[in-house]
């Protein structure tokens, strides 16, 4: 039997549970005859089949996203702003039957998560058709006084965007579709295979709301076939990505030559001084920690918390991870889900392992959850006692797990804050105002949240990996995404004659 990212590949499918691609004006079923088993996290069971598809496909993707380049960019500024709005619409009218699918094929709970999850959807693709109305490029005095210069901004052409599968709604819609159509861009979209059938959901509304036929084009199946593809093909004019830093060092060599707007793993360390709250810092790292089950880009992965305070923090950490509710998906009682995948849930389990074989201890939580409905529910999790070498304080554990790590001096906490090369976000707790921009302006990574956690993120707000770690290219948030995927354009004029 083979599997890919823990998926069943099919050979045959029901075919009134078929998740589809659209390529071009077709929606079908890809050419190798094979499916994905999509089984969900939070029920166990099946909720479809995705094609897989192959490389084949994926070039014809492409070709079907340059022969609609002209179509979408040809559009004005208005028009496609007013797409977008369209778009939004859409997903709100469908907001219940999107958020049942989500929480069933990603695992989030329908109440606590799912339905937030498509209202941000929405609104990612009207901050992007608002925002793109509003953004001016300059006019340049020159010397010659025959010359006028001035620059304008134009779509790059057709992007390949390939999206991971923890925000599987929102995410593809704020960061890429959303400001990709805002800015008269064609695209090939792979998402995550665990997740394509919300995937196949949005690109119906899409179509629904009147997005020209090969505008936005979906390509099912495994990343490193299709994905590479669509990376690799001459055909892609600009790679837009999400997921872990290996695949971005591997999308990035790939790639290379084309633009890149690359959002990858974080580590964050969350830094809590001795003036700190401990009930109110607790609270906020715990939902820093546990919110998405821990799978979150900007989760709070590790907590450097000063000696002064260590216990009262531990102490409040596992009074709050004592209030997560898991249970029945629909149950507006349940507040965590589990984990969306079995090697996700496996890398959990190993750096767990990890740290207590080098001498951590497990104050609550632990190890998965007995009597849910799937093996992929994790218990909430609170570690002390974390050496610098383990692989919690490492590496991305993307889970539900509070590491703590203890210190006494600024320099220790600075020496375990730079003991990960990720750089994605940080927070800073503390009542001391000096304190914290000490930090802030410190610490390499893309985002500081003082007295907040690390995930907290509106979406105007510019947002990415700091330069030198592994944790991406570029910034995503607003007016940001819309610049980097526009390319500036600058003519210059002689009015001598
Ligand atoms: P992943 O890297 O395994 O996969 C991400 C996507 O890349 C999937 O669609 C996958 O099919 C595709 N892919 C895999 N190999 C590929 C290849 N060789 N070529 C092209 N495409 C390929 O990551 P994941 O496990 O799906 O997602 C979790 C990761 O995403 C975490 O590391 C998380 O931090 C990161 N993430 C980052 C942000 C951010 O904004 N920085 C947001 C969400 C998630």
């Amino acid at each position: 039997m083979r599997t890919i990212k823990g998926l069943t590949v099919a050979t045959h499918c029901d075919s009134a549970m078929a998740g589809r691609m659209r390529i071009g004006a077709d929606w079908e079923t890809g050419t190798s005859g094979e499916f994905l088993e999509i089984m969900s996290p939070a029920t166990g069971e099946r909720v479809g089949y995705v094609p897989l598809a192959t490389r084949e496909d994926a070039r014809r993707a492409v070709a079907a996203a340059q022969a609609a380049r002209e179509r979408i960019a040809g559009l004005s500024v208005w028009e496609r702003s007013r797409l977008c709005g369209a778009v939004a619409d859409v997903i709100d009218s469908r907001r219940e039957e999107l958020a049942r699918l989500l929480c069933l094929e990603q695992g989030k709970p329908y109440h606590a998560e799912a339905l937030g999850e498509v209202a941000a959807a929405a609104t990612g693709f009207r901050v992007a058709g608002e925002q793109i109305k509003w953004l001016e490029s300059a006019s340049f005095p020159v010397e010659d006084r025959n010359k006028r210069a001035f620059s304008f901004l134009q779509p790059k052409g057709v992007f390949a965007v390939i999206t991971p599968w923890n925000f599987p709604m929102a995410l593809p819609s704020i960061y890429y579709l959303g400001p990709g159509l805002a800015t008269g861009n064609a695209m090939v979209w792979v998402p995550a295979p665990t997740t394509s059938l919300v995937a196949t959901k949005l690109t119906e509304c899409l179509e629904a709301a009147g997005v020209p036929d090969g505008v936005v084009n979906l390509v099912t199946g495994d990343g490193p076939v299709v994905g590479d593809e669509i990376v690799a093909s001459p055909g892609t004019d600009a790679i837009a990505f999400t997921g872990s830093s290996e695949t971005g060092q591997a999308i990035a060599t790939r790639g290379a030559g084309k633009p890149l707007l690359l959002e990858l793993g974080g580590n964050g360390p969350t830094i809590v001084l001795e003036d700190a709250d401990p009930r109110i810092t607790a609270e906020r790292i715990a939902a820093g920690c546990f919110t998405n089950a821990g799978q979150i880009c900007t989760s709070t992965e590790r907590i450097l918390a000063h000696a002064a305070i260590h216990d009262a923090l531990v102490e409040e950490l596992v009074r709050v991870a004592g209030k997560i509710r898991m249970g029945d998906a629909f149950d507006a009682a349940t507040t965590m889900g589990p984990l969306n995948n079995a090697p996700s849930a496996a890398k959990v389990d190993q750096h767990l392992a990890d740290a207590v074989a080098r001498g951590a201890k497990v104050m609550t939580g632990g190890g998965r959850a007995a009597n849910l409905a799937t093996p992929l529910h994790y218990q909430p999790t609170v570690v002390t006692s974390v050496t610098t070498d383990s692989l919690l304080n490492k590496e991305e554990t993307f889970g539900p797990v509070a590491p703590v790590l203890r210190f006494e001096t600024e320099d220790e906490a600075r020496r375990l804050a730079l003991s990960s090369r990720l750089g994605l976000s940080a927070s800073i707790f503390t009542a001391t105002i000096r304190h914290a921009f000490r930090w802030a302006e410190w610490l390499k990574v893309g985002i500081v949240n003082i007295n907040e956690m690390c995930p907290y993120w509106e979406m105007h707000i510019p947002a990415g990996g700091a330069a030198g770690t592994r944790s991406g290219l570029g910034r995503t948030g607003g007016r940001h995404t819309l610049l980097e995927m526009s390319d500036l354009k600058t003519v210059t004029i002689d009015i001598s004659r």
